[in-house]
């Protein structure tokens, strides 16, 4: 097994330098700008494309890392650039995830590049679980999928919400209940192509934070789709389906090991931004004098300053460790991906909150950058299972009881 060391190697130094350099110079100098916009920032985009960022390539070679680690760095520093704007470039990357772990070679073969498009064509893609009445209780997905056998077409129904690139992609992958009566045993993930008509984007969402990124609802109105975009086949599906009936005890554990898996590269971007903002508060309180001293010669505001950049430190060595154990596929047995996700995600809306606090009344105009630091930051608790959640898989793996 690949040893966890917090040395990191000549390739992972240059990626991650790489990396802030983008963040440095192509994405901080538009931040605020796209924050303002509130649209998606298509020329950063096709700039990250144009590098080599923006691209499967990149991604899987970024995953191929055996200590995990390249990963996480390049997030941390994208985020570091703008929480907003990495989302914006990362969104793909769920929909990228959910075709690799459920789709057949040829599925991925067809369907991943699609996600990304190439340099001068970016395209980008959606992954829709949630809906208006199932957030954290994925099991009760209302969105159903009816196969036709005479024509080799599935027939979706439903309403999606708070999508990433919801209705602006050009692959949406969509999970959908087969059998309500199983619950999450009973649903499927469907790729649906670019055009499809059915599928339109409903409202989209006026947002605190992450504003570059789009996030909207997906309206699916007898969408038909292809056989074929049924992700992993017929076959396992109609397999899986009778285990579930059965009583067969079956992946529950693996997909929780999946989730686990992801929860440090949400853990990673929450550390970009507090870090951001604890440097900035840092410089800041050097400079700014009252009372005929620098503000940090107060131990109100050093004392302060340690706090955020303990906890940050802190944040980073559980998503490093993480990422670590998701890469040589330990079992997280005390939950070490929600403690990531849910440690540096707080810490970030503290050290944040605190950034503002330093800055007095600059940290609360739009002129100075740590408002829109804190508002980016809040999303990290919600998104991809909120901070309650995350709590009650720690708590049910370290105890063993059912907690609810
Ligand atoms: C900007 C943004 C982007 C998003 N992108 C996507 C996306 O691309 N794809 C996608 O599928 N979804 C996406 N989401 C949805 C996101 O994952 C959900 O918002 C999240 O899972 C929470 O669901 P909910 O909002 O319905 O809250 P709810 O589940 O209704 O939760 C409300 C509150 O109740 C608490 N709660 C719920 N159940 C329990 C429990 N058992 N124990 C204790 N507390 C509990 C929650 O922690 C929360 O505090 C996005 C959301 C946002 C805001």
């Amino acid at each position: 097994m690949t040893e966890f060391s917090l040395s990191l190697n000549e390739d992972q130094t240059t990626v991650r330098d790489w990396i802030h350099g983008f963040a440095l110079n192509v994405m901080r100098p538009v931040a605020q700008e796209w924050d303002e916009r509130e649209e998606t920032p298509w020329p950063v985009i096709e700039e990250a494309a144009k590098v080599g960022i923006y691209s499967l390539d990149f991604f899987a070679n970024a995953m191929a890392d055996p200590t995990g680690m390249t990963m996480v760095l390049v997030l941390e520093e994208l985020s570091w650039g703008d929480a907003g704007l990495c989302m914006a470039i990362m969104g793909s990357t769920l929909a990228m995830a959910a075709i690799m772990a459920n789709g057949t070679p040829e599925q991925v073969g067809e369907w991943i590049p699609a996600c990304f498009g190439s340099p001068g064509d970016v395209k980008v893609a959606a992954f829709g679980v949630s809906e208006p009445d199932a957030g954290s209780d994925v099991s009760s997905l209302r969105t159903r999928a009816v196969y036709h056998e005479a024509t080799d077409e599935w027939v979706l129904n439903g309403t999606k919400t708070w999508i990433t690139n919801g209705g602006i992609a050009d692959v949406h992958v969509v999970v959908a209940s087969v059998d309500p009566a199983l619950g999450s045993r009973g649903q499927a993930s469907f790729v649906i192509p670019e055009g499809t008509p059915g599928l339109r984007m409903g409202q989209k969402f006026k947002k605190m934070g992450i504003r570059a990124s789009h996030t909207a609802e997906v309206v699916l109105e007898d969408c038909r789709i292809p056989g074929r975009c049924l992700l992993g086949g017929k076959d396992r599906l109609d397999e899986r389906l009778s285990h579930a009936r059965e009583g067969v005890k079956t992946s529950g554990q693996a997909a929780m090991a999946t989730f686990e898996a992801t929860r440090p590269f949400v853990g990673a971007q929450a550390v970009g931004i507090a870090r951001a903002a604890y440097e900035y508060a840092l410089d800041y309180a050097k400079e700014r004098r009252q009372f005929d001293r620098a503000i940090i010669e107060n131990q109100a505001i050093a004392f302060k300053l340690s706090d955020m950049k303990t906890r940050t430190d802190a944040a980073r060595l559980l998503v490093w460790r993480a990422a670590w154990m998701a890469a040589t596929r330990q079992p997280f047995l005390n939950g070490e991906g929600s403690q990531s996700k849910l440690f540096a995600s707080e810490t970030a809306v503290h050290v944040t909150e605190e950034a503002i606090q330093i800055l007095g009344g600059y940290g609360y105009v739009r002129d100075y950058p740590v408002e829109r630091w804190h508002r980016d930051s809040k999303i990290y608790t919600i998104f991809e299972g909120t901070s309650e959640i995350q709590r009650l898989v720690i708590a049910r793996a370290i105890s063993g009881v059912r907690i609810r």
